[in-house]
């Protein structure tokens, strides 16, 4: 019999839509996959150099369980250059991926009895991983029209003694949407007040657009600041996915707690990943202004041709590399035998009929919507969208 733990959680959608996708393509299918959320850009040559240096040097030992210190300090530069925020070692963990930092977050703080509270549409693993811990997940409802922030009113609502954190993902997955500084201010004013953690999860920093600017909720002040966890890593802005990297700052109490539960499980990340991540923190950063202007290009691809469907509506995303179109009209229709009445519906019609991988709203806490991750390479877009405005011709009312 497994553990009442195992059984209260369910696989990573996104992980397995991906490999499922991947399955099919070494079939021979010519699926084309929007599902998961991966940077299809290489990673750059020298973090890979730094990477065989360490390999070449014999730098393949364990190391501290947290991070060696040069990488922790490469860490505090780069929160000290892009956000003004000032950390001390023992304020920075570095974990085996930003879901490894929140796993460790998660074990450190959450327990039978706390209350989470999650922002839906969420990413995949944040549910999860409080039901892992024995806690309970609190889900409070966004909005297109609000940009898929949370309302400060809403929040408030929800606040019990119990509240134990509240989860920010901005931009976000899946939406694209970034919070804005005001709302931001509010937030941190409830979670002070109320004296609870804010969980930060900045992985999709480097990957906003326009005149938009990311804004950390750690740094409206010393008090909201004594309270954040910022979760960042560096999959998606160094194309990094596969190093597995991430890190955390925070309260040095809570760090500590996350360390000593890291040595118990993974101990330190990859010694060699760690020489790399130095170099890409420390490194020239030029790499990102590229992938950026790369994946801006796909997004106005994306939602113009999506906003050419008839029955889809989508609205432009200001970060990070998904666009969330509205399928909910979609919802009725039907192919053959085969009703539409949900995303995961749609989903699977498009797999199925159309070989086009994505994910369903639902796994998001959102079934109104799917999720087309815009980071493959524009000719699989433009055969994608032709694709999926076939299908959806093809569809009886
Ligand atoms: N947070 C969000 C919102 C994500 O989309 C991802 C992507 N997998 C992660 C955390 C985890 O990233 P990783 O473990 O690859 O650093
Ligand atoms: N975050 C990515 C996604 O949402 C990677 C998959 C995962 O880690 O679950 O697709």
């Amino acid at each position: 019999m497994l553990s009442l733990r195992a059984q209260k959680i369910k696989p990573s959608p996104t992980l397995a839509i991906d490999s499922r996708a991947k399955a099919m393509k070494a079939s021979g299918i010519d699926v084309i996959n929007f599902g998961v959320g991966e940077p299809d850009f290489d990673t750059p040559e020298n973090i890979k150099e730094a990477a065989c240096k360490a390999i070449k040097d014999g730098f393949t030992k364990y190391t501290a369980v947290g991070g060696i210190d040069p990488l922790k300090d490469a860490i505090i530069g780069k929160f000290e250059r892009d956000q003004d925020l000032s950390y001390k070692r023992e304020e920075i963990i570095v974990s085996c991926g930003a879901k490894h930092s929140l796993y460790n977050i998660a074990q450190a703080l959450y327990g039978p009895g706390d209350e989470v509270i999650i922002p839906s549409p969420y990413w995949v693993s944040y549910p999860d991983q409080v039901l892992l811990n024995d806690a309970t997940p609190v889900f409070v409802k966004t909005y297109e029209a609000d940009s898929f922030m949370i309302r400060p009113e809403a929040l408030e609502a929800c606040i019990t003694k119990n509240t134990k954190a509240l989860i920010l993902n901005s931009p976000s997955n899946p939406t694209g949407m970034l919070y804005d500084r005001e709302t931001l201010a509010k937030i941190a004013e409830l979670a002070v007040r109320h004296d609870f953690y804010v969980v930060s999860d900045e992985i999709y920093e480097k990957l906003v657009y326009d005149s938009y600017s990311h804004v950390s909720i750690a740094s409206l002040g010393a008090e909201i600041k004594d309270r954040t966890l910022v979760v960042n890593g560096l999959s998606k802005s160094h194309a990094m996915t596969g190093w597995r990297l991430g890190y955390t700052a925070g309260p040095a109490d809570v760090i500590k707690a996350m360390t000593n539960i890291q040595s118990q499980s993974t101990s330190n990340p990859s010694s060699i990943t760690q020489k790399a991540a130095v170099e890409a923190l420390n490194g020239p950063q030029d790499f990102i202004g590229v992938m950026l202007a790369e994946f801006d290009k796909r997004r106005k691809f994306v939602v113009a041709e999506l906003n050419t469907v008839p029955g889809i509506t989508c609205v432009m995303p200001n970060g990070a590399f998904y666009a969330f179109p509205n399928t909910s009209e979609v919802y009725g229709s039907r192919f053959g035998t085969k009703e539409i009445n949900s995303s995961a519906d749609l989903a699977l019609y498009f797999l199925d009929e159309a070989r086009i991988a994505l994910v369903h709203g639902d796994a998001f806490g959102d079934d109104n919507y799917l999720r087309i991750s815009y980071a493959t390479n524009i000719e699989d877009i433009r055969r994608g969208l032709d694709r999926i405005r076939q299908a959806v011709q093809n569809l009886a009312r």
